[in-house]
């Protein structure tokens, strides 16, 4: 038997966080069984732009490298794989359910359903249809009819026994048959519910394995019903614990970003973020554009391999020890019996502790490549040249472990300015260069700089050294104005890398601006 799952996502315009945990379960499995990872777009109930609101999902997954076999895109033999193309299939299986007589056409309205609904609430007692306006035979549709009623169609579910289920996650469940209602399979308006269609749909593409959310186990029994009707083959379930909020058990959303923030790690996430972003002139993160979705790190620099580690452990663990795994050693080791059943709460400082630790593995040309299209993307380069490279990588090695997200480059933007548009941070400027004696101090050590034989960085320190000797000052005297001079900031990386880095030109054509403006 060849290992089939499938992910199947509806097309909502961005890709949860949580969603993507599934999908990755979902290929590591296959992968590692050498099967198929199937991506199955659920769009039955699709009002807008299905092409658009796909997009961004389809763009998540390829950036992860969670790569399809079948789907969108790369087709397959089983295509279509978009459940609206696919209506022929579930109207047939319908048919066959009303002829087997697991299915019935239901004439009731909903305020007729809704009635039974409330008598049994008011007399405490289970909520079980009464199946008054079920028709079986042509004479007795043919009378609801001739009322004007539309049917729905209904799956007629045993009301005795129990669905006893093994999942490989949970283990054994349990569900008496009673407490199933008789849903509804298709609307009166013919459309299809998602139950139908998925059942369908797994059996046409052979899938062996539904790995998904934890949410739909209570939606099995009917799936499982279903299956049995028609003589369907039924796969291995493994319902997967939800990704949650940080710090909490409720299920992680994209609409909570206001509570969140009350998260400090959560804060620090997107307030790191939002920096990069502002750089990027890109849209502030909010509602629609938040840690919980995918994109996020995409944009802002994340390291994929980071994301893919730290979502494995969002709900698996090989030994409760090991945290760092490549993509392959996941691929190896990975396995569904050792996901966990309670909820994995979302952490952002474990995630930026993942994406540190991926990025120190990094070869520096590897890091330099992540850089380049945020330099160019905040218009600090223009093209990459084998000089603009160089130059990138020396701020980057000199910057060292301050690049923990690609974008964070971006805090070195003074490097790359032309020497006349960089911005002084006022408050450093007057405090530093307009302190007694800076300027001066400052005009003699700009002319050593210009004369000094290795502009490197042990002979730029030597010579700071004897400056300060021979003028018997502090080292901050020099140290504080020469910073805000060539970098407009008070902090940053060491100086004498700064200077480096920069070269004599820009040096001095730096510091001669800055004496100007004094
Ligand atoms: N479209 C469903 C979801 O996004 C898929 C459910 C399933 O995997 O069966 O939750």
């Amino acid at each position: 038997m060849t290992v089939r799952t499938r992910f199947a996502p509806s097309p909502t315009g961005y890709l949860h966080i949580g969603g993507v945990r599934t999908a990755l379960f979902c290929w590591l499995f296959a992968r590692q069984h050498g099967g198929q990872f199937i991506l199955r777009i659920d769009d039955t109930d699709q009002q807008r732009n299905v092409a658009e609101a796909l997009e961004p999902i389809l763009r998540g997954l390829r950036w992860l490298g969670i790569d399809w076999d079948e789907g969108p895109e790369v087709g397959g033999p089983y295509a279509p794989y978009y459940q609206s193309q696919r209506t022929a299939r579930y109207r047939a299986a319908v048919e066959r359910l009303l002829a087997c007589g697991a299915a019935y056409r239901d004439y009731a309205t909903a305020a007729e359903i809704q009635a039974e609904r409330e008598a049994a609430e008011r007399d405490k007692r289970l909520f079980v249809y009464s199946r008054r306006f079920m028709a079986e035979t042509p004479e007795q549709q043919a009378r609801f009819e001739a009322e004007g009623r539309q049917p729905t169609i209904r799956l007629k579910m045993p009301r005795q026994g129990k669905l006893v289920l093994d999942d490989i996650v949970r283990g054994q469940v349990e569900f008496d048959w009673v407490n199933e209602q008789d849903h509804v399979i298709q609307r009166a308006d013919g459309s299809f519910l998602y139950a139908l269609a998925n059942v369908v749909d797994d059996e046409d593409f052979g899938i062996t394995h539904v790995i998904r959310a934890e949410e739909h186990l209570s939606n099995t029994p009917r799936q499982v019903f279903i299956i049995q009707a028609l003589g369907y083959r039924q796969p291995q379930y493994a319902h997967l614990p939800f990704v949650a909020e940080p710090g909490s058990k409720n299920k992680l959303s994209k609409r909570k970003l206001k509570t969140y923030l009350k998260n400090r790690d959560f804060a620090e996430l997107v307030a790191h973020g939002e920096k990069i972003l502002r750089a990027l002139g890109c849209p502030q993160p909010g509602e629609s554009f938040n840690p919980v979705m995918v994109e996020f790190y995409e944009r802002i620099g994340f390291l994929p391999e980071a994301i893919i580690n730290y979502l494995a452990l969002l709900g698996w663990s090989l030994d409760d020890r090991t945290e760092h795994f490549t993509r392959h050693e996941l691929v190896e080791k990975f396995s569904l019996q050792r996901v966990n059943k309670a909820p994995a709460s979302f952490d952002p400082k474990k995630l930026m502790a993942f994406q540190q630790r991926h990025m120190q593995l990094l070869p520096p040309e590897r890091k330099v490549e992540l850089v380049l299209p945020f330099l160019q993307g905040a218009g600090l380069i223009s093209h990459a040249s084998a000089a603009v490279r160089e130059q990138v990588a020396q701020v980057v090695r000199a910057a060292g472990d301050r690049i923990t997200i690609a974008g964070d480059i971006l805090e070195f933007a003074d490097f790359f300015l032309p020497d006349d548009e960089l911005p002084y941070d006022q408050a450093a400027f007057d405090k530093n260069l307009r302190a007694d004696h800076a300027a001066e101090l400052l005009r003699q050590f700009r002319d050593r700089l210009a004369a000094v034989q290795q502009f490197e960085p042990p002979a730029l320190e030597a010579l700071l050294r004897d400056f300060v000797q021979e003028r018997g000052i502090k080292t901050g005297q020099i140290i504080h104005p020469l910073r805000v001079a060539v970098t407009g900031k008070a902090i940053g990386m060491g100086l004498f890398d700064t200077l480096a880095i920069l070269g004599r030109q820009r040096c001095l054509s730096r510091i001669d601006r800055a004496l100007a403006l004094l």
